[in-house]
């Protein structure tokens, strides 16, 4: 199979939106734009660094595009658009074919269009680009957090973490447990209808995939502010209770992968958010307080909590 039959046979799909007026096909898509703001965002995933070299096509496919779709989430954003730039070593039908049903399988209920790409030979890896739509002067920014502001965090934290250490036999869970947590790992949920719903009223938000206490140290440090965060209120699943003896907070504060959203929300803004909730697909739990002093204090049974590692970070060591 030639590289065009490959695209049209697993990535070409007629437009879902009227403001594509080109999409995948010709030398560049052509999108008429709307009225706001775009919100545009990209994300690589390498074999062999985030995701192992043998993984399903099917986990891949959704995850590379999930991460994408937390990052526009995270902005407030409605995802409209996505590009696909795609690295093979081999054409394996049988993966692509996986890869691109678990692409659709996130993309199509979102009605989110494929405009384009690149396909290339070389080690596996995808890189997806997001476009998304925010009002005009829209976007849940990092540095909008302010002294006396709530912080909160969607779902659970950790979850990721008990999907890798159950993979890797450093803990053994129930299977029933261990198929959500491996589900958490590889096919996360972006918070898509939390962030549009939070989008002009949280006052800054992050998404959580290097680790809560890196995520959220990243506003604060964009916002100029510091926190106390209280560990006996970190969202933590009944999975994560059951290793807690084992494990303690750190996963839950360090591994990352969890693909939540962090948030900050001025107090008098509670009740919105309490009308929100019931449309939210998961739990907000209030963690913490933004304050003056800089730097992010963790709180536990018995004072100040310091995890052994900080989050995750290519490039550390
Ligand atoms: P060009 O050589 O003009 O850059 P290509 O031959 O790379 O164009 O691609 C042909 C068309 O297919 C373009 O519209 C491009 O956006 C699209 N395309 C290529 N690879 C992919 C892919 N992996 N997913 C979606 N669209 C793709
Ligand atoms: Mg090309």
């Amino acid at each position: 199979m030639d590289e065009f039959a490959l695209i049209t046979r697993f990535f070409q799909r007629p437009p879902r939106s009227a403001r594509v007026a080109v999409g995948i096909g010709d030398d560049a898509a052509l999108i008429d734009p709307g009225p706001g703001r775009l919100a545009v965002t990209t994300d690589t995933l390498v074999a062999g660094v985030h995701f192992l070299a043998d993984a399903e096509g099917y986990d891949v496919g959704y995850k590379a595009l999930a991460v994408n779709l937390s990052d526009l989430a995270a902005m407030g954003a409605r995802p409209c658009y996505f590009l696909l730039n795609l690295a093979v070593p081999v054409v394996d039908e049988a993966w692509l074919e996986g890869f691109s049903r678990g692409l659709w399988a996130l993309a199509d209920p979102l009605a989110i269009d494929l405009i384009g790409g690149d396909t290339v030979r070389g080690p596996l890896s995808i890189t997806i680009t997001a476009i998304g739509e925010l009002p005009a002067d829209g976007g849940l920014r990092r540095d909008g957090a302010h002294v006396g502001d709530h912080i909160y965090v969607t779902g659970y934290v950790g979850d990721a973490a008990l999907g890798f250490y159950s993979r890797s036999g450093r803990i053994t869970l129930p299977e029933a447990l261990r198929a959500g947590v491996c589900e958490r790992l590889n096919r996360p949920a972006p918070r898509v209808a939390e962030g549009l719903a939070l989008q002009g009223i949280a006052s800054a938000a992050i998404d959580i995939s290097d680790g809560l206490v890196a995520d959220l140290n990243h506003v604060l440090v964009a916002s100029g502010v510091g926190a106390d965060i209280d560990l006996r209120r970190l969202p933590l699943s009944a999975a994560y209770d059951r290793c807690f003896p084992m494990l303690g907070f750190d996963p839950a504060l360090t591994f990352g992968d969890d693909y939540e959203l962090c948030f900050t929300l001025p107090p008098d803004r509670l009740p919105a958010v309490h009308r929100l909730m019931p449309h939210f697909s998961c739990g907000v739990q209030h963690i913490g307080d933004v304050t003056t002093v800089p730097g992010l204090r963790l709180h536990g049974d018995r004072g100040l909590y310091e995890p052994a590692r900080g989050g995750f970070n290519h490039f550390d060591g």
